[in-house]
């Protein structure tokens, strides 16, 4: 198989239809499952919050990310500012509720993009980039023509729309959902949407049709493939039986998942008596359990 990313083999008619259409999601914007309806292009914002230009919080090599994605020189990642969800509990409030960051341009996100390369990072990792797509992709043709040459990392909370996904498709080499609960209303009182679990399947299904299982180099870098992030919660407020039964049964046997015990209380948290102490090794050592029984292998 080639290790060249897929967005390389797109030719430049098939580029400016992708990053049309994801503009025209835009306004009104239907870019996520929320769809606002909101007329972005003219500045207008939804939940999410940005109108028509991105905005990035920060960039650089980043050793933080699992092991596949770091290799030995760090994915090149890109924290774009604000997000769909809104999650009570989030980790990183200050940049995706508070919306720490500066509008960027495609070209100057291009710009970043080809600077990552040049660091020699082993990846493009967007952090959050649900409600931004079509500037990513702008930026990405930009990069691409000139000279970028390595996998995009698509690293996000898992509620997308299937019709963007299908915008992604045979440019994303890697995919990173979270997986975050399996009961409807949990993901209702904790990340303020109705639907997470029916939306995140149906995504990591599509993500899976696109990508396939995760695949690596002989470095163990990963170039192509699906790896879900499931952040385990006090009180089993995941649902981490089920999450890890559907991504074993539904997705693959061989679905990379990292299982995730470092929550810790943030943001809004504390209005949330379950939510305001850390997981137990017992219910760390019990998720890892459960990932084996249901016959989860990486
Ligand atoms: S991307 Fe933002 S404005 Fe558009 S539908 Fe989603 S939350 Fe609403």
């Amino acid at each position: 198989m080639s290790l060249e990313p897929s967005y390389f083999s797109l030719n430049t008619q098939e580029w400016h239809r992708r990053v049309d259409e994801a503009y025209q999601r835009m306004q009104p914007c239907h870019l996520c499952p929320r769809r606002c309806g909101v007329a972005r292009l003219e500045g207008e914002t939804g939940v999410c919050g940005v109108g028509r230009e991105a905005e990035l919080s920060s960039f650089g090599p980043h050793f933080g990310e699992e092991s596949p994605l770091v290799g030995k020189h760090g994915s090149g990642t890109l924290f774009m500012s604000r997000c769909n969800l809104k999650c009570v509990f989030c980790q990183n409030y200050d940049i995706s509720h508070l919306g720490y960051g500066s509008p960027v341009l495609p070209e100057q996100l291009a710009d970043v993009m080809l600077k990552l390369q040049e660091r020699r990072c082993h990846n493009i990792n967007i952090v959050t980039p649900t409600h931004v797509v079509p500037q990513i992709l702008e930026a990405l043709r930009i990069a691409v023509d000139a000279g970028l040459r390595i996998p995009l990392v698509y690293n996000c909370g898992g509620y997308e729309s299937l019709e963007t996904l299908k915008l992604l498709d045979g440019i994303v080499d890697i995919y990173m959902p979270d997986f975050k609960y399996s009961d409807a209303l949990i993901g209702e009182r904790l990340s303020g949407v109705r639907n997470y679990p029916e939306v995140a399947k149906a995504c990591l299904k599509e993500m899976h049709r696109q990508v396939g299982d995760l695949q690596m180099d002989s470095r163990g870098v990963a170039y192509r493939g699906l790896l879900v992030r499931h952040l385990i919660l006090p009180e089993d407020l995941a649902g981490t039986r089920e999450v890890l039964r559907f991504l074993a049964k539904e997705i693959s046997p061989q679905t990379y998942v990292n299982i995730m015990a470092q929550y810790h209380p943030a943001y809004q948290a504390s209005h949330h008596p379950e939510l305001r102490r850390r997981i137990t090794r017992q219910e760390y050592s019990h998720a890892l359990q459960i990932a084996q029984e249901v016959g989860l292998m990486r």
